[in-house]
This record gives C-alpha cells, structure tokens and sequence, in this order.
C-alpha cells in the first residue's frame, strides 16, 4: 500500500478470485464456468468485421442486447441493466440500496462482505441450518437491504419461489437482491416477481449457463425505478461498460437458447452423476442445483484434498473460512472430466 491510498480504502480485505493458472492445463474444477464453449452464433458473431470497428465506441445504452433480454424475460427495456459481469452490478448495487444496512447468509458469495466493507455499508449474516439451506424467517421484516444468492453460492442449496416471495413482501420498504447466477441448473427464478413488487432486484450473469465468463457480461431486471438507479451510478462511472464483441456475443447467444439449455440439462445430469458417485465413495454433498457440488470426506480434510487433486491436475475450489474449511467445491465439468475426477478420488480416498 503506497502512503497516497485514501483512508477510506486502507482497511479493505480484498475478494480473492479462484485459481485461473496460466501455466498449464488443469481439469479446471474451481470457477464454475461451462465446460461447453459459446454457441455457434457467438463464435461467428466475433468476426473480422465485429473486431476491426474496434475504433469506435461501444453503444452506451446496449440498446440491441437489452431489447433482446427484455424480449426474452418477457420485461420491458426499460427494466433490464447490463454492465460488466453481475459483480459490477452487486457492487452498484451495494453503493445504492443498501444505507441502511444489509443481511445476507453467513455462508455464501464471498463479495457481499467485501462490497459491504467498501461502501461502509454494515452488515448481518445469520447462520444457515445444519444441511446448509437458508431459515428464509431470518430474513422477513428485516429492517434493512436483503441480498441472497438462490441457489446459494458455495452450498447451491436453492430457497423456493413462494419463500422469496414471502421474503420481498414482508420486506416492502427494503431493497431485496436475488442473485441468480446459478437459477439455470435447476433453481426457480424471481423475475417474473419483478413486475409485482418494485423493492426486487433480480441479478444473473451470462458466465454460467451461457458459457461466457471471459466475456464479462452481467444483467438485473427489476422494476423501472431501481434500473434507473443502477443507470445513474453507471453513467457516473463508466458508460461505456460493455464492449463492442461482448454485447454482439451477448445478442448472439440469446439467439441460440436452445443449445444452453441443452447444456444446462446435460450438466444438472452431470452434477447427478457426480454426487452418487461421491456419495458411493462416502462423501456427503450439499443438495445442489447450481453447477458445483460442495462436498466433503472424512478420510481428510478440505485443503488436503484440493491439495492432492492440484498435484494430480484437477483444481477444485477450497475455502479458507472456518465454517467450510473441511469442505471442497467441485465445479460440474463435463460428463468425461467428472469421471476423471471420480477416477482421481476414489484412489485417493481408498
Ligand atoms: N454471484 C455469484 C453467487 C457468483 O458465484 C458469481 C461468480 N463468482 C458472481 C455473482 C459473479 O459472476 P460474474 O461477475 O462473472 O457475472
């Protein structure tokens, strides 16, 4: 830290991304992206022509790509907020709804804490139940911002629809953000609530199910109000938030949601396939309906693990907090490389 840095910032505790190693080629477990590439029509979409207008300025208000998400979440334009991956739009979101303070679960995505640290905004995390789901009354009346991963990251343990219903209605005069990076494995999404109740924010990402994570590109839908909000902090930042290929990647692959869905149900088969094999070689796993298995053996513990699948080239994800420690997070690659990583496990394990 230079002598320079503001004192506001001093004190920060940096988010610490996964592993994305240069050096070689892992059977990459630790970051939940797909394992499938982009579809056909994005591959063409970034061409010659896309990247030689690379002189000129991205079109500010995204105009092609908002209108086709709102045509395919069945919401007007005006509801829709794009930016640079949903993180930048947890993080506006973070700076503009949450004064009065904000709960979310003590087990979840790692950047609430860091986004409540750098906006000063304090902050509640009730425990999760013994099997890691989320008690929803926690979060009814809660008398301040209330922001929940469904499925909930790192356990992709997922609350119903009619629980976060219950959990925005009983909250009307509180921002609530349900961040759906993982809705498409399996959860229900909040959006069609979006157009009921104007304190719901809606947050996804195209870095999962649309097997865009390299390209950065994050949406909300929401009530008119809140995405005018999030525009106002973004036009006080960067307008240009999205490039030129990332918004004609994005339009591309709304064009194709046949082959992501079919991705989708390959993986969620995947995923079925992973957890009874754990399972069989005594593991217990979160029941998960996000595209990683949080899981756990007692003939070691977490770090272990992670540490002898790395040397064997299969990186998973292990956390330091006390409360997942002996636990790692097994991203669902594809149907081969899950039997790979079954293979690896079951010598380590016997
Ligand atoms: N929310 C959750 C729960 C996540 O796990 C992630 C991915 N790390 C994100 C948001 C951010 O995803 P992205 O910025 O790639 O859209």
């Amino acid at each position: 830290m230079s002598r320079f840095l503001s004192s506001r910032y001093a004190g920060l505790t940096e988010y610490v991304p996964g592993e994305q190693p240069q050096d070689k080629q892992y059977i990459k477990l630790n970051t939940n992206e797909s394992p499938y590439p982009p579809s056909p029509a994005v591959l063409n979409a970034i061409n010659t022509a896309a990247v030689s207008q690379l002189n000129l300025y991205s079109d500010p208000d995204a105009k092609l790509l908002v209108n086709a998400l709102a045509a395919q979440y069945g919401v007007g334009p005006e509801n829709v907020f794009l930016s640079n991956g949903s993180d930048d739009i947890l993080n506006f979101a973070f700076m503009a709804f949450c004064d009065g303070g904000v709960k979310f679960p003590e087990i979840t995505y790692g950047f609430y804490t860091v986004y409540a640290a750098l906006h000063g905004v304090a902050y509640e995390t009730p425990a999760l139940r013994p099997d890691f789901s989320i008690d929803p009354s926690d979060y009814y009346n809660a008398g301040c911002s209330v922001v929940l991963a469904n499925p909930n990251a790192q356990t992709g343990v997922a609350l119903p629809l009619t629980e976060i219903e219950r959990i925005v209605r009983s909250n009307p005069d509180q921002v609530v953000v349900i961040d759906e990076a993982y809705v498409d494995f399996g959860g229900e999404s909040a959006v069609p609530l979006t157009r009921q109740y104007d304190n719901l924010l809606v947050v996804q990402t195209f870095s999962k199910s649309r097997s865009m994570a390299g390209a950065r590109l994050g949406f909300a839908i929401g009530p008119k109000g809140l995405i005018a909000d999030l525009n106002k902090l973004k036009y006080s930042t960067n307008p240009y938030n999205l490039n030129r290929l990332t918004q004609l990647a994005g339009v591309a692959a709304l064009s194709e949601q046949s082959y992501y869905d079919e991705n989708c149900r390959r993986i969620m088969e995947t995923r079925q396939y992973t957890r009874d094999a754990l399972t069989a070689l005594g593991f217990t796993c979160t029941n998960s309906q996000a595209n990683f298995l949080l899981a756990r053996t007692d003939a070691m513990d977490g770090e272990t693990l992670y540490r002898k699948l790395k040397d064997r080239g299969i990186l998973v994800r292990h956390f330091s907090d006390p409360l997942i420690t002996d636990w790692v997070r097994i991203t669902i690659g594809s149907q081969e490389q899950m039997e790979t990583l079954v293979g690896v496990v079951e010598e380590l394990v016997r």
